[in-house]
């Protein structure tokens, strides 16, 4: 029920008549009318409008809207009094306020963001080191290569991954955040043991690998690090949390949703996350050692843990919930 639509029906005149297409006709108090001209409707949403089909004047409110001077105007010639005026207005600029507030948490924007001084494309690299020899090639650069063939198990070219020999990132492989075809952020993650595993440029509400989620994909697979996402082409959360902004940049491709947790301590919360936010989850029967999609793609290759993961998938919430009490204990 709408507050304003409400009461704006209570103070029209009496005698009314309602047509078929949903407008309610009575004497316009805008004017001198006596032949029922003035025109009511409630729309969707609760939106109302006002029209005088005898001296023209208009005036109209949906919610997200302040009252404007002309349904003021409008009230104040049905006679609604001034105290439920004000109340009115009042509860007009609540919904306002509610609803920027809603927009602006939601639905985030990414400005473009440079990588970091000097990076360059792992093919631009290799362009490099066939012109200069391997033995002039930085052996930073070679255990970049080394990172995502040997460890990670990755096409080195399969995603644009990044290097740069600059202090600070030359024992790191970048991997640039995209959003419709712009560079938003990136992580810089460690090649060796150094410390923060992970340096990164990162915007609120960011999933990472949309651009990757095409029309012909039936679902799309959520996964919690940049690695997994990679190995499957599926997209990542970039952490174990679930923000509204991502469920709601993930729900704009209109596809099913799938989660695969991380087996660990914090993978029982997402799943409860993913859950509240209507996607399906799976925890799929992984070969023993086995963490996470990286992990499995490296055991058993890409095609075995993409079956894995779509025979393992459930919508059912009572179903998951079942399944994570005990797919997390026997860690
Ligand atoms: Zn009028």
């Amino acid at each position: 029920m709408s507050l304003i639509a409400d009461t704006l029906l209570q103070f029209l005149p009496a005698k009314r008549k309602h047509t078929p297409s949903g407008w309610i006709s009575f004497n316009a108090p805008c004017c001198d009318d006596k032949r029922q001209r003035g025109g009511f409707i409630q729309n969707a949403g609760d939106a109302v409008s006002y029209h005088c089909f005898n001296c023209g004047f208009k005036a109209s409110w949906q919610p997200g809207r302040t009252i404007s001077a002309k349904m003021n105007k409008l009230m104040r010639d049905l006679n609604v009094p001034d105290d439920i005026i004000s109340q009115l207005r009042l509860e007009a600029l609540r919904l306002n306020q509610s609803e920027n507030t809603i927009v602006r948490q939601v639905i985030p924007t990414f400005d473009e963001r440079a990588l970091p001084m000097d990076a360059k494309s792992l093919e631009e690299w290799s362009t490099w080191i066939e012109l200069q020899g391997w033995e002039n090639t930085d052996q930073e650069l070679i255990n970049a290569f080394c990172y995502l063939r040997n460890i990670r198990g990755i096409d080195p070219y399969s995603f644009p991954f990044y290097w740069t020999n600059k202090v600070g990132f030359k024992n790191r492989i970048i991997i640039p955040f995209y959003k419709d075809g712009k560079v938003v952020g990136y992580t810089a993650r460690a090649t060796n043991d150094a410390k923060p595993k992970f340096i990164s440029e990162q915007q609120p509400g960011y999933v990472f690998n949309l651009d990757r989620q095409t029309h012909d994909k039936e679902f799309v697979i959520v996964c919690e690090g940049p690695f997994d996402a990679i190995s499957i082409d599926g997209c990542a959360l970039l952490g174990a949390e679930i923000k509204d902004s991502q469920n709601w940049l993930l729900k704009q491709l209109g596809k099913e949703i799938i989660l695969v947790p991380d087996r660990d301590h914090e993978g029982p919360r997402t799943v409860e996350q993913a859950i509240e936010y209507g996607w399906s989850v799976s925890m799929p029967d992984w070969p023993k050692g086995v963490k996470d999609v990286n992990d499995a793609m490296l055991k058993i290759g890409r095609l075995a843990t993409l079956y894995l993961i779509t025979q393992a998938k459930e919508s059912n919430s009572l179903k998951i919930q079942l399944r994570a009490k005990k797919w997390f204990t026997e860690l």
